[in-house]
This record gives C-alpha cells, structure tokens and sequence, in this order.
C-alpha cells in the first residue's frame, strides 16, 4: 500500500481516503478527514485542478458521493483575448462535474467557473476545462470508463448507468454517439457498409410504439449482428438494403429466412433469384400453433362441455397458456441465434 501524508504530497487532486473508514464503521469520512490519520493518495489525472477539502454528500438515489471542491487553475496565456487585450473575470459559478466512482461510492469536483471577458473589443468566453467530456457535465476518464463499458456489449445500458452513476439518458447519448463513430460515416447520416460478407440472412418486422406502425430489420443469421432497420414491412425495406450492401455483397449470400406471408420473399426473388428463401423456426412453430394446435384444443374444449366434463375443459385453458409460453421462449432463441 502506497501511503503519504497529505501535507507533504504535491499531487495535484488530494482523494483522501480514510482507510479506517473502511475497516471499521465507527468512524465517519469527516472525522477520518480532520484526523492525523495517514491517507491513501494517488494522481488524478485533472490538469489543472487543486482539491482543497472532500466532503460526502448523498446522491438522489441515496448513494454516498465523495465532493471534492477546490478550484481550476487559469493560466495567463487563455486570458489573452484575439485582440491582444488581457481579459478580466467578468462572473464565475460552481459548477459540478461527476468524476470516476470509487467502489460503490460516486464522485464529483466541485469548482468555480469563470467567464472572461475583453475590456477592450468586449468578447466574452467561458474558461476551459481541459477534463472535461464534451457534451456531457462528467470528466474524460468517466467517459472513456463509460464508453469501455459499453463496447464491451455485456451490459445493457440501464447496467452502465448503475454502475458509473450517471443518468440513462446520458449513457445513452455517450452509446448513440459511440456507434455512430463506429458504423457512420459524413456525420452521422450514412451507415457504413457491413463489415464481414454474410451468406444467411434473416428479415422480420416488429411493431412500433402504439402497433400501427411496423420497421424492419436484417440481421446476419451466423453473427446475430443486426445489418439493417428502416421503417416499415414493405418491399422498399428490401430494395433499399440492396441498394445500400450492393449486388457483389449480395452474390455471397445464399439464404434468406422470413415469414410466410410477407413481401419480402418475392422482393428477394425479384432482385436476386440465386438465394433460397427459406421459412425460418419460429414463424412455423407459430403458424402450427395458432392455425392447427389452437383450433384442436377450441374443438376439443367445445366437446368437453358439451359432455358436462368443465374440469377437463378448463385444464385444456392451461395448455394453451403453456403453448403461449413456449412461444415467447421459440421467439427469444430465433433472435439470439
Ligand atoms: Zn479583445
């Protein structure tokens, strides 16, 4: 364990923790804080900031944040306006910024922020923060911790938010932005062609929001990797996709598996006859139930009524639950296939 006294380190951000506070619960972080005990220190990587106390607060949700204020520095050559003029600070205000947790415990700096302003032209700037994320209230290495999180594809994003203790909506942001770096080219608009060249494709469609409105996607069958999802179930999804892979991309497919009653299959045999359309596992399971099984068991029940036998009747009700179930599960294992 790497120990010093905080008088005597020179490192720019002091985290101080209490080791005491850890091993036995009788002590609070402010007392371990004022007390003579030895710290545990290490670099932050913050240029530029000096923390001069940390206190600990409690987050929205109850979690324990350890706040460590202090202030940025604001060297002399980010005074010097475009005109050649020193800027003076025209106001300043504490802003917050979430840094990386420690353990289960969240983080976040505490400093003033300065506006400058020319007292000759009358620009106006706000002071960097060399740390911080752009875009977002939180510090670089949050970020980058985030982003690591992310690609690694292990959590979903509600995980993310759990464990770095930001908020859904800013996780998703940092994953929309993370994806379109990696699969979009000219800004975000134009979705890169696929990677590796697939030879089973599968489409489906799926209900949007209310259900009256349908996308659809295509997926490669031996990566699972979705390829392509556009707004509704109509040949144009299947033209456009072409369209966006190009014909050599599509000489490598040989198969493609949909539903049986959709237009998608005439659409793939129109424009490339070579691929085998193919009815995938899950929507036959799904027919034989819905038009053979169901019509069995309603012919069936009707009988038992009709006999007297209501037990039998209403046990035949709990198979079709059971069917019903069965089916969530065919459809789970098509997609994850
Ligand atoms: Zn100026």
């Amino acid at each position: 364990m790497f120990e010093l006294h905080p008088a005597r380190c020179n490192i720019s951000t002091k985290m101080k923790i209490h080791a005491m506070n850890y091993i036995n619960n009788t002590t609070t972080f402010q007392e371990a804080l004022t007390s003579s005990a030895k710290y545990l220190m290490y670099p932050s990587n913050l240029s530029g900031f000096h923390n001069t106390e940390t206190t600990l607060r409690r987050s929205m949700s109850g979690r324990n944040v350890f706040c460590h204020t202090g202030h940025l520095n604001l060297p002399e050559r980010e005074r010097l306006c475009s005109c050649g003029c020193r800027m003076h600070l025209n106001s300043s205000r504490n802003i917050y910024i979430r840094h990386l947790s420690i353990g289960e415990h969240l983080t976040c700096l505490e400093f003033p922020h300065h506006q400058l302003r020319c007292p000759s032209c009358g620009a106006t700037k706000s002071q960097n923060i060399p740390f911080k994320a752009q875009g977002h209230m939180i510090t670089e290495p949050l970020h980058t911790y985030t982003r690591d999180l992310l690609a690694k594809g292990t959590y979903t994003n509600k995980q993310v938010a759990e464990i770095t203790g930001l908020g859904e909506n800013v996780v998703k942001d940092i994953d929309k932005k993370r994806l379109q770096e990696l699969y979009t080219t000219d800004g975000g608009t134009k979705l890169i062609k696929p990677e590796k060249q697939a030879r089973f494709l599968g489409i489906d469609e799926f209900k949007l929001h209310n259900g009256h409105r349908y996308a659809t996607h295509i997926i490669d069958l031996e990566t699972g990797h979705i390829l392509w999802i556009q707004n509704g179930k109509k040949k144009q999804v299947v033209y456009d996709f072409i369209d966006h892979v190009g014909m050599d991309w599509m000489d490598g497919i040989e198969a493609v598996a949909c539903d049986m009653n959709s237009d998608f299959e005439e659409a793939f045999e129109e424009k490339c006859p070579w691929i085998q359309v193919v009815f995938d596992y899950f929507h036959i399971v799904k027919n034989f139930n819905d038009k053979v099984v169901s019509e069995v068991r309603k012919d069936e029940q009707r009988r038992l009524y009709e006999e007297g036998n209501i037990e039998a009747a209403k046990a035949l009700k709990k198979t079709r639950y059971i069917l019903t179930s069965n089916r969530s599960t065919l459809q789970k294992q098509n997609f994850v296939r």
